[in-house]
């Protein structure tokens, strides 16, 4: 542990983050606290080292996160907080304190005007545009709607408000498959917006009401709740490619980001049940620019395992269209040179 400490520490240096912050800033710590059952997510002995090269640049340090849409303990401030405390993220062992971006139920947002292809403008969680600067720690996995879960998920999706995360889940259109779905009723359970009912023993979901936010397609056991990836997914990831570039619009010179390509597992942090990696450790990266970042984690997936990250974890599901458009709005760039230390 002591080691991997020392790497963070060296990795938040060489990629200048000196030069990122002045003092007294006020430093967003981006970072997601895991699930119930879920325990591949950033452990809180790896903040630590952040925390303290922020404070080495006399910087103020928080960790934070937004609320997230479906079902959960994170779905509140309250039970969020709580939850980061449960599982180690407390200003003791951490030396920051929490703080939810965008407040007690999601709302606390700034609208922030991008130059993008869908959107001119986009809601973003008010503490991240409220923070000088940012840290952005990614754990970069599969994703069963975005293809990959990076640099640009954690700031585009991680730091959208309640409202700019529905502008994003708006294009998904989960189906029901009738011959498949047994009426065990678990998708109703766990359906935030009560958008499915039991139609002769089978699910079925109301288009009108349903608000895109996947959980019915992870709860399902029988596969019977399926999207059209490649209808859905690509304008998924470019909205939450534009997301991205609300927060850090303006201030692309006063953020750092680390991709840990530790644990990685087929579905993200959010999923509340155990996962185990789908291929061996590679590696941290950390840069300046999240587009290059994840670029050069696929590539790197790529390189070590001979396939890429979709054929690890859903076939067909790339997760590469949220780089491009990244790359194409501004984000950054997926031009890159890997340094090795
Ligand atoms: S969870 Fe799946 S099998 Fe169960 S009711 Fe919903 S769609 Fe049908
Ligand atoms: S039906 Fe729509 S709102 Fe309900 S869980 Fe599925 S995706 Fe989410």
């Amino acid at each position: 542990m002591k080691e991997v400490q020392r790497k963070i520490r060296a990795l938040l240096e060489a990629a200048g983050i000196a030069s990122r912050i002045r003092a007294h800033d006020r430093v967003a710590v981006k970072l997601h606290f895991g699930e119930l059952k879920n325990d591949t997510s950033i452990p809180p002995e790896y903040i630590r080292p952040v925390v303290e090269a922020v404070r080495a640049c006399s910087g103020q340090p928080f960790l934070t996160d937004t609320c997230v849409l479906y079902k959960s303990v994170r779905d509140n401030a309250i039970s969020h907080l709580r939850f980061a405390a449960d599982r180690g993220f407390t200003l003791g062992k951490t030396g920051a304190p929490v703080i939810i971006a965008d407040g007690l139920k999601g709302s606390d947002e700034i609208t922030v005007p991008i130059q993008g292809r869908i959107f001119k403008e986009v809601s973003v969680a008010a503490a991240a545009r409220d923070a000088d600067s940012l840290i952005v720690l990614s754990h970069v996995t599969g994703h069963l709607a975005t293809g990959l879960g990076g640099a640009i998920k954690n700031l585009g999706m991680g730091f959208a408000s309640r409202k700019g995360k529905l502008r994003q889940h708006a294009v998904l259109k989960p189906e029901v498959v009738r011959e498949s779905c047994t009426g065990c009723g678990a998708c109703l359970e766990h359906c935030p917006a009560d958008a499915i009912a039991l139609n002769g023993g089978r699910a079925s979901i109301d288009p009108e009401t349903c608000i895109g936010c996947g959980e019915c397609v992870t709860v399902c056991r029988f596969d019977a709740i399926t999207h059209d990836w490649n209808r859905d997914s690509v304008e998924l990831q470019q909205r939450m490619a534009e997301h991205a570039l609300g927060v850090v619009t303006g201030r692309q010179d006063r953020a750092v980001y680390l991709n840990f390509i530790l644990s990685v597992t087929k579905d993200c942090d959010c999923m509340p049940f155990r996962q185990k990696p789908i291929l061996p450790d590679i590696g941290i990266l950390a840069g300046t620019d999240p587009v290059a970042l994840d670029a050069a984690s696929l590539d790197l997936i790529v390189k070590k395992s001979g396939k890429e990250l979709a054929e690890l974890s859903y076939p067909g599901l790339d997760g590469r269209p949220q780089i491009k458009h990244g790359a194409e709005i501004g984000l950054g760039s997926m031009e890159y040179e890997l340094i090795e230390i």
